[in-house]
């Protein structure tokens, strides 16, 4: 085969005007070759085609692109072609020999003869590769002619080749660093779309202009409108006033101070749910410093609220356990004490014995009536109040309640001063309004002095069709007792409240019947209430149905 090499040989041996021609042409064809290197995108098709360049010009068996690391003085096989192990040995010679980085540094195409131990008959072209002074590498060429085959316009076409083919492989190097670059910035880009999307609490972005550029699913379910119609609309164009004047606010302050967290009784106009909303925004700001407006995380707290009962909840679970136990363990132990005295007949004498059956009697009464009283906690709680509702007389319930309180009244000569005219009727479950009675009528009987008043009536009060929707019967129980400071009145009507904690005042009780008393009036739609003076008195006063 004749190559264009030995044609070359022939003019530089000065063969005349037609060979000129000749070398002319082929270094032109040889240009237009390199130059289109510059279109090719990926250093391994450059290096292809650098080879079949080269192949023009001269005969090789084998070569290699011999990569200069960036920012070290090391090389590093890049691309190979035919590299059998013969000429990778040769290659790692070549290497270590230190060639490689004479040639590239110098800047001329250079024939290095083989090294012995290799023995090889032929020299080994290296073609340095550069951009301006910067270093890419090196051609390394495995030739298959000898050094006197190479003629010197072979020299200028590899020259020529070289300095192409540095430009070819930098911009192939420069444009594959910037595929990856602009990948990994597109994988974060859809990594941060997707972190945004796969959040539960909604994320507003906004401009100056109160423009909003992103609007996230949970803003969607959180917030009702749709993404595609948040996207490019002002927040004022799309939410009611009322949202409108607080995320002015908001982007306002946070614009000022950086960042703001607020909170906002939201309702959702597509589920038209109302909830309490927490907003954080915080401000957006370009390269430069400047702001751009303002992002928004806004959460639903329903949960959160929940949460926050269902914790206090299994606070007061436990408070309402530790308080029971110690209610009930306080008669279990006098029961306990007395009846231990009582077993040792001989220490005791027929006053004392009955003296301490007493106290075992009115303690187990008391336990009795605390575990009645516990047992209708737990079913209101269950709500199976069981509540038969009926006419129910108010002359004849108070009749029944005080004979259930006529020991105990006798005993501290309380005079009553009912003023009904038997004709006062309420919507009511019979025995649990003489519960109530029972409950109140006891409490006054309990903090009278000897001998004290207790005064009870009733007054109608007629619907007036906007709070109460029916008549209702006020009926007040009012006594001379110790009363009630101001500050204690609803306290009272909680569980387990008992004012005095003085052991020498504490009134007998549970600290229950309030809360009982409460519970059992609002479960017929009516109110409960005290007034008092301390020292003067107190008057529990309740609202009932009334179907007059
Ligand atoms: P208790 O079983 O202790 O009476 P209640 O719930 O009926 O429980 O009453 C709670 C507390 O309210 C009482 O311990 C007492 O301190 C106060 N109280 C209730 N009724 C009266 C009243 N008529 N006069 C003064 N204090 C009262």
């Amino acid at each position: 085969m004749k190559t264009l090499l030995q044609e070359n040989y022939t003019r530089s041996n000065g063969e005349g005007q037609a060979d000129f021609q000749n070398n002319f042409e082929e270094y032109k064809h040889i240009f237009q070759e390199t130059r289109r290197l510059g279109d090719i995108h990926q250093v391994d098709k450059v290096f292809k085609c650098v080879i079949k360049i080269l192949q023009q010009v001269v005969e090789f068996s084998g070569a290699a692109f011999i990569e200069k690391e960036k920012f070290a003085d090391h090389y590093h096989l890049k691309n190979e072609y035919k590299l059998n192990s013969k000429l990778d040995k040769h290659l790692r010679w070549l290497e270590r020999s230190g060639y490689l980085k004479w040639v590239s540094e110098s800047d001329t195409v250079s024939l290095i003869p083989p090294d012995d131990e290799i023995a090889s008959n032929h020299p080994l072209l290296i073609i340095p590769l550069l951009t301006g002074k910067k270093i890419i590498g090196a051609l390394v060429v495995f030739l298959k002619i000898n050094s006197k085959d190479i003629t010197s316009n072979n020299s200028d076409l590899l020259t020529l080749i070289g300095s192409q083919a540095g430009v070819a492989f930098e911009n192939a190097r420069l444009y594959e660093e910037m595929a990856t670059k602009s990948h990994v910035l597109s994988s974060m880009k859809s990594f941060m779309e997707n972190s945004i999307e796969s959040v539960g609490d909604g994320i507003i972005a906004i401009d100056l202009d109160k423009k909003i550029s992103l609007f996230n699913s949970a803003a969607v379910e959180i917030l009702g409108p749709q993404h595609d119609t948040a996207i490019g609309l002002r927040y004022n164009e799309l939410f009611d006033q009322e949202f409108v004047d607080f995320l002015d606010q908001l982007f306002d302050l946070t614009l000022t101070k950086g960042e703001n967290r607020d909170e906002f009784s939201y309702r959702n106009p597509i589920s038209k749910k109302r909830f309490l909303m927490e907003i954080y925004a915080t401000i957006l700001k370009n390269d430069e410093g400047e702001k751009i407006g303002a992002i928004a995380v806004c959460r639903d707290l329903t949960e959160q609220q929940e949460l926050t009962q269902l914790r206090q909840l299994d606070q007061l679970k436990d408070e309402f356990i530790s308080t029971v136990s110690h209610e009930l363990r306080t008669p279990l132990t006098s029961i306990k004490s007395f009846t231990g005295i009582l077993k040792d007949l001989e220490n005791c004498d027929a006053k004392s014995q009955r003296e301490f059956l007493d106290i075992i009697d009115k303690e187990s009464d008391r336990l009795i009536q605390l575990i009645e009283e516990l047992l209708d906690i737990s079913k209101i709680n269950r709500g199976e109040f069981n509540s038969e509702i009926g006419f129910i007389n108010i002359k004849a319930v108070f009749k029944k309640s005080l004979f259930v309180l006529q020991a105990v009244a006798g005993a501290k000569r309380i005079n009553f001063e009912a003023d009904f005219n038997g004709n006062e009727i309420v919507l009511s479950d019979e025995k649990r309004l003489i519960q109530v009675f029972v409950n109140l009528i006891g409490n006054a009987i309990k903090f009278s002095p000897d001998g004290g008043i207790i005064k009870i009536w009733t007054e109608k009060i007629k619907s007036n069709g906007m709070k109460d929707k029916c008549n209702y019967l006020k009926i007040s129980i009012k006594d001379e007792g110790i009363g009630i400071p101001k500050e204690s009145r609803t306290i009272v009507f909680e569980k387990f409240k008992q004012l005095r904690d003085d052991p020498s005042t504490k009134p007998s009780g549970s600290g229950l019947g309030l809360w009982l008393c409460k519970k059992i009036i609002e479960e017929h739609e009516g109110t409960i209430w005290v007034e008092s003076e301390p020292n003067k008195g107190s008057t529990f006063i309740f609202t009932l149905p009334n179907p007059d």
